[in-house]
């Protein structure tokens, strides 16, 4: 009796052979270009204390309030998937007393997610980010160069038509102030609300900004933005990064009406959008947290970061048509003629891979017929043909399956010839 089939879980991903090369040329140019800015890698647990996310992303975040993967453990601890990687990387800051290191510190992280959202396109329930986290150093540079890291990253992916808003959300002298401005401008219209935003009025209603309800942003369009309420340290400090970026070369828009939906960010918050891959727009956003190091028991130590969803990152290299792999290196099947020359075959396998060559043999028992129409199959560059006559003379017939023509090769002229990642010609 067959057993009935287990699927995934919705909102989670299987990636296959065929698209984890993209997946992983990802990870090559994030590690080549953290490298470059002298960015060092960390790597979290996948699941935290949910105390952990309470403090460091807000109670009154849309993540903790609805999308947590929060359990009991059987010591009876309370357990969260990581929604996000800025709290574990500044737990692990404090708890191993980075801080005492030269300071600056610069990390990056790659890996898994967590949130309990409505799966559609773009948005999983397990999906990936890298990310940045940059502590010790309030300099408006320094934000301005985690931007440019940012923006490179996509630049390096081939993407184009990406727009990086920018703004400043101020400090904890700005906010009261723009606070009270706001809700003397909203208290006529707060009838009018959503019921989720009547209850941001009172505590938060700078995240109104970010309500999607269209009766909520026709409210707040004109109502005082934060950034018109900056105060002598935030004003000059979000100039300066504009100043910086503008020295990289980076494109931006200002947009007063960014605030980023977690509740840490101080002074510099930014978005990456993108227009190709339909309503999750966003591929990475993020900002300054000043005070979030000593939110969850650290020093006061300032930090800065952001984040990139990998899917919706190749989503947008989909849309865009720039997931072309790499240029193929050599990959040789080496087929028997009959049976007997098998050994013979997986031997030559052995050398070639022992010289850096990617090389397989048959495990299926084929004619050589069969095998050379599975080399085609699958992708083989070359393959190389032994029978009797080969074993005893050293020399193969290798055939080129892109251009159809052949060469008769030593061993030590094959790993000449197929070495260096070039095709023969
Ligand atoms: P956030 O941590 O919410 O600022 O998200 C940073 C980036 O992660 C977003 O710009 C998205 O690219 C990605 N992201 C966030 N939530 C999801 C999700 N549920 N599924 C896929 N990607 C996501």
């Amino acid at each position: 009796m067959s057993h009935m089939a287990i699927n995934r879980p919705k909102g989670t991903m299987d990636l296959l052979p065929g698209s984890i090369e993209t997946w992983q040329r990802l990870e090559s140019v994030m590690r080549e270009l953290c490298d470059l800015y002298g960015y060092a890698e960390i790597r979290t647990p996948v699941f935290e204390h949910t105390e952990l996310f309470l403090r460091g992303v807000g109670e009154t975040s849309d993540i903790v309030e609805k999308e947590m993967y929060t359990f009991q453990d059987k010591g009876d601890r309370s357990i969260t998937l990581r929604p996000e990687g800025t709290a574990p990387v500044v737990r692990a800051f404090v708890e191993n007393r980075l801080y005492s290191a030269a300071q600056p510190t610069r990390l990056y992280y790659t890996g898994p997610m967590f949130r309990y959202s409505r799966p559609q396109a773009g948005r999983y329930r397990q999906f990936n980010q890298f990310g940045v986290e940059v502590f010790g150093s309030r300099d408006p540079l320094l934000d301005a160069e985690t931007i440019t890291l940012c923006m490179d990253f996509f630049d390096r992916l081939g993407l184009s038509n990406l727009q990086l808003h920018v703004n400043s959300v101020g400090c904890p002298v700005c906010r009261p102030r723009h606070k009270e401005a706001l809700k003397t401008y909203l208290a006529p219209d707060f009838d009018a609300l959503c019921p989720t935003c009547q209850g941001r009025y009172e505590n938060n209603p700078l995240r109104i900004f970010d309500c999607k309800n269209p009766r909520c942003q026709e409210i707040v369009q004109d109502a005082p933005t934060i950034t018109s309420c900056l105060c002598d340290d935030c004003r000059p400090h979000f100039a300066a990064v504009r100043e910086g970026l503008d020295a990289s070369g980076v494109a931006y828009i200002v947009n007063e009406n960014l605030v980023r939906g977690l509740d840490y960010y101080t002074k510099t918050a930014f978005e990456i959008m993108v227009e190709d891959i339909g309503a999750q727009s966003s591929i990475g956003g993020g900002g300054r947290y000043d005070a979030l190091v000593e939110e969850i028991g650290g020093p006061d130590v300032p930090g800065i970061g952001f984040a990139v969803g990998l899917e919706r990152t190749i989503l947008s290299m989909e849309a865009q048509g720039v997931t072309s792999a790499n240029p193929e290196k050599p990959m040789v099947y080496i087929a028997h003629v009959s049976g007997k020359e098998k050994q013979a075959a997986y031997g030559l396998a052995i050398v070639l891979r022992k010289a850096g060559i990617r090389a397989q043999t048959d495990v299926m028992d084929r004619s050589l017929k069969a095998q050379f129409k599975y080399a085609d199959k699958s992708g083989f560059t070359h393959v190389v043909t032994v029978g009797e006559e080969e074993v005893s003379s050293g020399m193969y017939t290798v055939k080129d399956m892109t251009q159809g023509s052949q060469q008769r090769w030593t061993r030590e002229e094959m790993i000449r010839n197929l070495d260096g990642g070039t095709k023969h010609e």
